[in-house]
């Protein structure tokens, strides 16, 4: 294999392509645009068949090693992903050859953790070789938040700042990220989660806070978007059938689209993936682009109970245009357009709403004795749809993404199955554990002088 590293190109075309290292540590390339590998590493069919018996973290470093060849000495990166992977990855049999990946058994119990904790241990990597460090800034409306917080905790060169909206998120959830302290402050508003991220954006902004190094961990960073093709390879080696023209359905449940983002790379990469179930809740912006081929942003985004999936115009669109071949800004203005008929080919877009999403909890339980919670409801119903509206395909290998842990979402579960869904060891304990926070004054100058009499 060939030492020289990749490079990371911007979606929006006007910047320098970049090696990972500066990739993930500036988040946003300096055009505004996302950056994506210039060309996409390739696996072999036997490669990816040689996964079969592997443990994850083996899948992971195989995979990661071909993004980040000649920036990160194979050692390393194998500590790196032994450390970030120390949970199961449960692949649930609902019936005949359909099955759930369950990604809910990290520290958070949401799948944002496999993205949030690779992503920390390699910026925690790469500012340790050169002493830098990193005030990390997030907002939040309920599970990035903890994801990053705990991703980030304990680590020596990156210091980590949450704002979350003090009424619009659960006690729960407020306390997967209060409960941590050391290298992370968590501050509460009055407000919304747009404030919160107002006043992150205004920060971002200001030069005279740049002396504190501000990156932020959301979505479109690099490093959160190639951990997001490994669970692919992973359930694909494990459930195959041994038969070598094998393919896989996937169904993702999407809300910014990294997760989707993170399939079709692994696609590209090789998977072989026959289609793609891109599940929406009511913010169907994506499923209407797919059929009508005009992209409109929704303003404002729709509140389903797939609260994590309300997203009015998924950041990571851009990235899907350009694999594509065409070119979205980050306002969601299409300047060239992408292969609409390949889109096509690849993906089936659905959005599901409400309604549906709850009968399906309501169903897959008493038909299969599934647990879901509402997103991983959204994508079983969008498989169900695709296989219902595609009788041909029912005998294929299908595999749907549940992206929570059902106990996340105890009153919702609890009003429809009347149940208590168990707690997983992550999240038991919670409610003992002393609580630390501070909550701040309204208006962008006390952020400001939060940080700078802090940092
Ligand atoms: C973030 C999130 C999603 C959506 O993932 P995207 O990568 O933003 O599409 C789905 N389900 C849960 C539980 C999430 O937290």
């Amino acid at each position: 294999m060939s030492n020289k590293p990749i490079l990371y190109k911007s979606t929006n075309q006007r910047a320098p392509a970049v090696n990972f290292e500066q990739a993930l540590l500036k988040g946003i390339a300096p055009d505004g645009g996302l950056y994506m590998p210039e060309g996409i590493p390739r696996l072999s069919p036997g490669e990816i068949h040689g996964f079969s018996d592997a443990a994850y973290h083996e899948i992971a470093f195989a995979i990661g090693r071909k993004f980040l060849t000649g920036e990160i000495p194979e050692g390393d990166l194998r500590r790196i992903v032994i450390d970030a992977y120390d949970f199961e990855v449960p692949l649930e049999r609902v019936y005949d050859r359909k099955y759930v990946m369950r990604l809910d058994q990290g520290p958070t119990a949401s799948f944002k953790d496999f993205a949030a904790r690779m992503m920390g241990r390699l910026m925690q990597y790469f500012l340790d070789r050169k002493s830098g460090k990193l005030l990390i800034l997030t907002a939040t409306s309920g599970d990035t938040g903890s994801a990053i917080a705990n991703a980030f905790y304990g680590l020596d060169n990156v210091k980590v700042v949450v704002l979350f909206p003090e009424k619009e998120v659960t006690a729960r959830q407020r306390k997967q990220m209060t409960t941590l302290g050391r290298n992370v402050t968590i501050l509460s508003l009055n407000g919304k989660f747009d404030d919160c991220q107002a006043l992150v954006k205004q920060a971002f902004a200001d030069s005279e806070l740049d002396y504190l190094n501000l990156s932020s961990a959301n979505s479109i960073n690099i490093g959160r978007l190639i951990p997001q093709t490994m669970y692919y390879f992973y359930s694909f080696a494990k459930l195959r059938s041994g038969d070598l023209d094998e393919e896989v359905i996937f169904s993702v449940p999407s809300g910014n689209f990294g997760d989707l983002c993170g399939g079709l790379i692994a696609m590209n990469m090789g998977l072989p993936v026959r289609k793609f179930i891109v599940a929406t809740n009511e913010n169907d912006e994506f499923p209407k682009f797919v059929e009508s081929g005009i992209y409109e942003k929704l303003v404002p985004s729709r509140n389903c109970i797939s609260s994590a999936m309300n997203v009015g115009h998924p950041s990571n669109i851009p990235r899907l245009v350009a694999l594509y071949g065409g070119n979205m800004d980050e306002q969601g203005v299409i300047n060239t357009a992408p292969d609409l008929d390949r889109i096509r080919e690849d993906m089936y877009a659905v959005s599901i709403n409400d309604g549906e999403t709850e009968a399906m909890i309501k169903d897959a339980y008493e038909e299969h004795g599934l647990l879901l919670e509402p997103h991983g409801s959204v994508s079983w119903a969008g498989l169900q749809r695709y296989l219902q509206e595609n009788r041909e395909e029912r005998d294929q290998l299908c595999i749907s993404l549940e992206t929570a842990h059902p106990a996340k979402f105890p009153e919702k579960i609890r009003e429809i199955l009347s149940l208590d869904p168990e707690l997983p060891p992550s999240l038991q304990g919670l409610e003992e554990r002393k609580e630390s926070y501070e909550h701040l004054p309204e208006g962008y100058p006390a952020f400001k002088s939060f940080l700078r009499d802090n940092y």
